[in-house]
């Protein structure tokens, strides 16, 4: 007999989505390429945001989703899609609670205003202590029991190849696993697959020229997105893609970043920087104590995404690192090494090795040292208080990173999957989560928390209305 729902990727939507299904009576298939689910929640910082939760009406919060949505408006310059970013943060304070009768402790302090991006007008930002693993450690065991159960059949490595259509509705999914080659047919699939922050071909193709490091979970290769696309499904919302600044590459020449392991430490509201930001011309483009993380990631990308930070000796402070995860010996070794930082006795032989322009990095820091003697900066800095005299000098080679990907499959209202921007659904196929694009809950910057809550939210909104859907044919033929 056909299975009622497949959900393919049992990430951070799909595990909702599914939980959902199965708790709603719908027999439901789950189809996961990796040997485990969980998805980038093993990787994510796992944070969320949402208004209106019990939590944030416990400490006097006044919030709402109105003031939520106006807020994700606002932060993504109005290019979200208003009626994805309405349905999600409608739900999100429900995931919320949904999270916390999990067993999800929220830290004492939260929900709180965020400042790693640039903030909300109200404290609605949560996450837990082990970051995305908090999410998976509360979804995981009410899924695996279902498993366990027989409501949830779930087929690990499996991975989509394609969808099933026929007579232009799609009726299953073809999978391959070790052994060989599998068809499921079922009344809808769900594609919860996540993002392509991973697929280096596919990022350059849609971004040529943009130097920046993918630092997704291997498991983010756009797979589900590019099989909807193949059966005509609409992709929006790659040109919204924006870097986050700080990047350092893992491995040199590999282009992949893993940002628990090395970020710089750019954001004013942590740290004030003693360093200058500087270009391959060695020219500097931004005032590098700039509150505004989307000014910054937005500066840095008007220059194509390449930049060094350079500084000197007395630059160098244990207890404040520029590159957060390097203690200073870490930063000298590395120095010593030559490979993605540099050291050297004059700025012209630091520029020459590091690949700047030499001529351009000694008129900068001269002009940065006379800025600093002033006390005025042509870019509005005003912290001056750095300049670079005290050799040796050090350039550390930074580019903007990415850990989600912005385009995504169009989808309605419904999250049914459209043949493009307001085109024809797909009958029989919806998604959510990242497989949407983050550029449909964010826009072109950064709202905490709306990619791991709208992946929640939109994931569990869907397994409710494919549970009204297919639950009373699904009832009949129980
Ligand atoms: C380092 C990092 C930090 C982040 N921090 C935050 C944050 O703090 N807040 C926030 O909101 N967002 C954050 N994000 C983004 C957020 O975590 C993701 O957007 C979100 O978790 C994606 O959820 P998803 O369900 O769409 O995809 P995933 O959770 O990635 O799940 C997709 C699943 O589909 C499977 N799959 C893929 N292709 C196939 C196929 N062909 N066949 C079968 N299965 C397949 C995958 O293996 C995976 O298990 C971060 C991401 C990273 C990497």
């Amino acid at each position: 007999m056909d299975l009622a729902v497949i959900v393919v990727g049992a990430g951070t939507a799909g595990l909702p989505c599914a939980i959902t299904l199965a708790e709603h009576g719908v027999r439901v298939a789950v189809v996961e390429k990796a040997d485990n689910v969980g998805g980038a929640l093993h990787l994510s910082a796992g944070q969320m945001s949402a208004a209106g939760s019990r939590l944030q009406r416990s400490k006097g919060i006044e919030d709402s989703p109105e003031h939520h949505l106006a807020d994700v408006m606002r932060l993504g310059h109005g290019k979200a899609d208003p009626a994805i970013v309405r349905l999600a943060v409608e739900e999100a304070g429900a995931s919320i609670d949904w999270l916390e009768e999990l067993g999800f402790a929220f830290p004492d302090d939260q929900p709180i205003i965020y400042y790693g991006h640039d903030p909300y007008t109200r404290a609605r930002t949560y996450w837990g202590s082990e970051l995305g693993i908090s999410v998976l450690n509360a979804l995981q065991p009410r899924f695996d029991k279902l498993v366990a159960d027989g409501k949830i059949d779930l087929r690990l490595g499996h991975r989509l190849t394609d969808l099933l259509v026929e007579d232009g509705r799609v009726v299953g999914v073809r999978a391959e696993t070790a052994t060989g080659t599998v068809e499921l047919r079922a009344e809808a699939v769900v594609l919860t697959t996540g993002g392509y922050a991973a697929n280096r071909a596919f990022f350059d193709r849609l971004h040529p020229g943009l130097h920046v490091l993918l630092g997704a979970r291997e498991t983010s290769q756009g797979e589900g997105l590019l099989a909807a696309q193949r059966i005509g499904a609409g992709f929006r919302g790659a040109e919204h893609h924006l870097s986050t600044v700080g990047g350092i590459e893992t491995e040199p020449g590999q282009g992949t970043s893993n940002l628990w392991e090395a970020l710089g430490n750019t954001n004013a509201n942590n740290r004030i920087a003693r360093e200058i930001y500087v270009n391959p011309a060695g020219r500097r483009y931004v005032a590098e104590d700039e509150p505004s993380q989307d000014v910054q990631e937005r500066a840095l990308q008007a220059e194509g995404g390449l930049m060094w930070f350079v500084f000197d000796e007395a630059a160098i402070d244990e207890d404040e690192p520029l590159v957060m995860g390097w203690s200073a010996e870490m930063l000298r070794e590395q120095a010593a090494a030559g490979e993605g930082v540099w050291v050297a006795a004059d700025v012209g032989e630091l520029a020459r090795r590091a690949g700047i322009d030499p001529t351009g990095l000694e008129r900068t820091v001269s002009d940065w040292n006379a800025a600093c003697a002033a006390g005025s900066d042509p870019l509005g800095r005003k912290a001056l208080d750095h300049p670079i005299r005290t050799g040796p000098f050090y350039a550390v080679r930074s580019e903007g990173i990415t850990v989600i990907s912005f385009g995504g499959v169009t989808v309605d209202g419904e999250l049914r999957v459209t043949r493009g921007d307001g085109g024809e659904p797909i009958p029989g196929l919806y998604a959510a989560g990242e497989v949407i694009g983050a550029g449909a809950t964010m826009g072109d910057a950064f709202s905490s928390g709306m990619c791991v809550t709208p992946a929640i939210s939109l994931g569990r909104l869907l397994g409710r209305r494919l549970a009204a859907q297919v639950g009373a044919a699904e009832l009949l033929t129980a």
